[in-house]
């Protein structure tokens, strides 16, 4: 068991699912730790609608706290079907089963099993900074600040921060419509492709992000209408999705929407001394995957596992750090290029967009494979369905496919 002392002290910052998560862990490995997680905002307040997550998470999660994962089950809504409208014709995939979840719902939940086990919870305590007295005497500082981490910001260049920018504008709204499935609907304007993906969270609402090109967003006027005229210019595009529900936002107001680029965030250590990194303060991948919550759970479990086993001296702690670190980068590299490519696939739209619709469905589904985007989209629907039907073909795509995007990249 991870011991610096009689009793470790350990502070995390930022109570989102990363840090709340890690405090259930640890708490749970030794609950002589003493551990408090400060979030500068109040209890319940929280940015974002609903979350997605795959049936794989909720495995590990019952292996990390049962009861936690219970928890997060039972509040979760499920999904099978993937529908998509592109312009009026509807196509409908049957596909995994996906689960979605309110993030305000979940963090409650969290926070709920974190106090239970006597992690103190401390709201609206801002940490400003990696010598902030709320770290005072800590043995481990986490630092589960999010996108914008304060702890990492002060030593950026020891932790390798690099930031890319989306190109595409998108806006995350909730909505009164509840779906019982994963819906898209892609609109052709005067200006160009404009596309949201919609997903139910609870009994009552569903998440829904809108996304298009830069050219389409200032065409429309989004870029400076009020969120009171953005709102009801988006409901009458998605009219035929939302059924008439309306979109929600801050408050309809004659404040600008927030319209935001993606950005996706790497770093090359992740921690510094006795300060470590966890979740979207580590790393982010790009919001059309839908996977930033489940790396950030896995960031915890895998921390507390390499916590599990040090010796008691802070060089073992650095080891413990160094191991997670090492591991984690290495598992999150396929989902890192995933997210480049989905996030891709949504910049190159027009190239799907004359296919057959439930084609250019089949495609989106497609949208992580390297080769897709140096294959004609119709040639690449062809060689994917003939190899669903021969497992060799698709072990051919399988081996091609990496070495076809290496040295495209190379070249
Ligand atoms: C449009 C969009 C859609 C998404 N959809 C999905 C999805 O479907 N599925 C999915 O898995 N993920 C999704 N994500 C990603 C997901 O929201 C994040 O990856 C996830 O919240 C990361 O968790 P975290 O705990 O690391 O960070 P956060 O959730 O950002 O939590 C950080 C916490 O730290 C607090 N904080 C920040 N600074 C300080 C400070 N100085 N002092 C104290 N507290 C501080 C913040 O208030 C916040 O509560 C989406 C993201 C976007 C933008």
């Amino acid at each position: 068991m991870f011991s610096l002392g009689a009793r470790v002290k350990i502070a995390v910052v930022g109570g989102g699912p990363a840090g709340l998560y890690l405090s259930i862990l640890l708490k749970r490995q030794d609950p002589s730790h003493e551990i408090a997680v400060h979030e500068r905002n109040a209890a319940g307040s929280t940015y974002g609608w609903g979350v997605t997550y795959w049936a794989g998470l909720l495995d590990k999660l019952r292996a990390g706290d049962p009861e936690s994962a219970d928890a997060v089950a039972e509040a979760s809504v499920t999904w099978t079907d993937g529908l998509a409208i592109v312009r009026d014709q509807r196509t409908v995939h049957r596909g995994d089963a996906g689960f979605g979840i309110g993030r305000r719902r979940m963090l409650g939940l969290l926070a709920d099993r974190a106090a239970e086990l006597g992690v103190e919870l401390a709201y609206e305590r801002p940490v400003t900074g990696p010598d902030a007295p709320e770290l005072a005497g800590a043995d481990l500082v986490v630092a589960a600040d999010g996108v914008h981490s304060a702890l990492r910001e002060a030593h950026a260049d020891h932790y390798g921060t690099t930031f890319t920018t989306g190109r595409n504008p998108y806006i995350w709204l909730g909505t009164s419509k509840v779906f019982d499935s994963f819906s898209f609907a892609f609109k052709e304007t005067g200006h160009g492709w404009i596309w949201c993906y919609a997903y139910g969270f609870s009994g009552e609402r569903s998440t829904c992000v809108v996304e298009c090109a830069p050219a389409t967003w200032t065409g429309l006027g989004l870029d400076t209408m009020p969120e009171g005229d953005c709102l009801a210019l988006l409901e009458k595009l998605f009219h035929d999705l939302l059924d008439g529900h309306e979109l929600i936002g801050r408050d309809r107001g004659t404040e600008p929407a927030q319209w935001l680029r993606f950005r996706t965030l790497t770093t090359k250590n992740w921690h510094r001394g006795r300060t470590v990194l966890l979740g979207d303060a580590a790393h982010t991948t790009h919001y059309s995957i839908g996977a930033g919550t489940t790396l950030a759970l896995e960031d915890a479990l895998a921390l507390a596992d390499a916590l599990r086993t040090g010796p008691a001296d802070p060089a073992a702690l650095d080891a413990a750090l160094t191991s997670y670190g090492k591991r984690r980068r290495a598992e999150l590299v396929s989902a890192q290029s995933a997210a480049r490519l989905s996030a891709q696939w949504y910049e190159n739209l027009p190239r799907y967009m004359d296919l057959e619709p439930d084609r250019m469905f089949a495609l989106l589904g497609q949208r992580h494979s390297p080769l897709l985007p140096y294959v004609p989209p119709q040639l690449y629907y062809r060689i994917d369905r003939a190899a669903g039907r021969l497992e060799a073909l698709r072990r051919l795509k399988r081996w091609l496919g990496p070495r076809v995007a290496r040295a495209v990249h190379r070249g």
